[in-house]
């Protein structure tokens, strides 16, 4: 029988009657078998989400020796969410073990990977389902890689059997046999690994949002959802801003064919956004699927005559980033000028020894610094089989003023990459929604 794996996220877990509702899903369709949870997130605006407060528990142990005063709000959440839901673990107890644990370890990964580890502790019992330890079947290699291979098998083993189990999401075990975390928001990245080792049919995704939506509702009214979406497609959204879905949580599915669809918990009826590998994707019609776009990047501009005809002239200019660990995020390029596209808090205080190392590397006729630019990029495939996108594109940031700075367009003509002002941001996807979704 077909299965599918479920994760949710901190608001689907963030109070007992959200839970309840959980349940519900889960309950409403047998094949949805795997579940993987997010620490409980924010009830209100203004709450604490549960992982914040366990980074602030780290920063108390190392101040004072113990994580005590921090420690006891994350206790009393879980508390009040065992007490209502009326469960039998002795979750006061497992708080307790835990709280030795964080102290003892002094370790921030471990500290900040609790709130999973006893969200999915409660979630088992309300499922009456196997708890899986992240800790026991997810791996990291040396170099902090998912090791894929041990990771699968040890996950279809562990799962082999049971009709449900629960994991909890964000960690695994480095090869010193320790916790560590996958970066911010990474339970999503659980879930697709989950997915791929047990071959799940579909991997669900439950936030707090009907899916995706063409562009930031912050910025532009009631923007249009998204449908559905490729692989690809969604990685430059989501590396772009649009955060959803962790960026990097498509790899484990995409290998395997797995489609994602993002559901929402307090929405159950409504149909989501569903994510496919590009052989099953038949696009909407609409020539532009999305806008993402992030602000604060710095652009090191590059001329030398004749650069073209230099061996090694690029291999140079990023040695220099490589050795000042700096990676750059797009490097747009003419016959004799290269630019590069880096956020700016990765240049904090390497910047002029960046310049200096340029010059003296390639010797170039300029090195000219642009700070404070925001990068929009317009997504689909749709755009490389239709005439005049770009002159659309152009045409509605001419129209609405804005000086373009940058001009990127991926090789795969998936997406134009503009660079602008800081200021001309918010102008700008406005801008670009309106040409091509009103
Ligand atoms: N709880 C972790 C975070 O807040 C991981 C997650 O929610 O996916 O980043």
């Amino acid at each position: 029988m077909a299965v599918k794996v479920c994760k949710f996220g901190g608001t689907s877990m963030a109070d007992a009657n959200v839970i309840n509702i959980v349940k519900k899903i889960i309950d409403g369709d047998s094949q949805r078998r795997y579940i993987v949870v997010s620490a409980p997130g924010k009830r209100y605006s203004g709450d604490s989400k549960i992982t914040d407060l366990l980074y602030a528990c780290h920063g108390e142990l190392n101040e004072s020796g113990t994580c005590k005063k921090t420690f006891a709000l994350v206790a009393s959440r879980f508390t009040g969410i065992a007490a209502q839901l009326g469960l039998k673990i002795d979750i006061g107890a497992v708080l307790e073990q835990t709280r030795r644990r964080i102290d003892a370890e002094k370790s921030e990964d471990f500290t900040a990977s609790r709130g999973e580890y006893l969200c999915a502790r409660i979630i088992a019992e309300v499922l009456d389902a196997k708890f899986i330890d992240a800790e026991e079947v997810i791996f990291f290699n040396a170099d902090g890689t998912l090791d894929g291979d041990r990771t699968y098998k040890a996950i279809s083993a562990a799962a082999a059997g049971c009709s449900r189990a629960v994991f909890p999401g964000f960690y695994g075990c480095d090869v010193h046999g320790k916790v560590k975390t996958f970066s911010r928001g990474g339970s999503d990245i659980t879930g697709s690994v989950v997915a791929r080792a047990v071959n799940a049919s579909l991997y669900e995704n439950w936030t707090d949002v009907s899916g995706f939506l063409a562009c930031d509702p912050n910025l532009v009214d009631s923007p249009r959802r998204i449908r559905s979406l490729s692989y690809k497609e969604l990685r430059e959204l989501s590396y772009m801003g649009a955060n959803v879905l962790h960026s990097e949580s498509i790899f484990p599915v995409r290998k395997a064919n797995i489609p994602i669809q993002i559901r929402n918990t307090f929405r159950p009826q409504d149909e989501g956004t569903l994510i496919l590998p590009i052989s099953r994707y038949t696009h909407s019609g609409n020539i532009v699927t999305g806008i993402a776009g992030k602000k604060n990047f710095t652009v090191i501009f590059i001329e030398k005559s004749l650069m073209n005809k230099e061996v090694g002239f690029v291999r140079k200019v990023l040695s220099v980033l490589e050795s000042e660990n700096i990676s750059v995020e797009h490097i747009p390029s003419g016959i004799d000028t290269m630019s590069l596209v880096i956020s700016a808090d990765a240049l904090v205080g390497k910047l002029e020894r960046v310049k200096e190392g340029i010059k003296r590397a390639v010797e170039p006729d300029t090195v000219r610094v642009i700070e404070n630019i925001a990068l929009v990029a317009t997504v689909g495939h749709g755009m490389s089989s239709s005439v005049g996108t770009s002159a659309r594109l152009f045409g509605a940031i001419a129209a609405a003023d804005i000086n373009v700075k940058m001009i990127d367009q991926g090789s795969s003509e998936l997406n134009i990459i503009i660079g602008v002002d800081n200021d001309d941001y918010e102008k700008c996807i406005k801008a670009i929604y309106a040409e091509f979704f009103r």
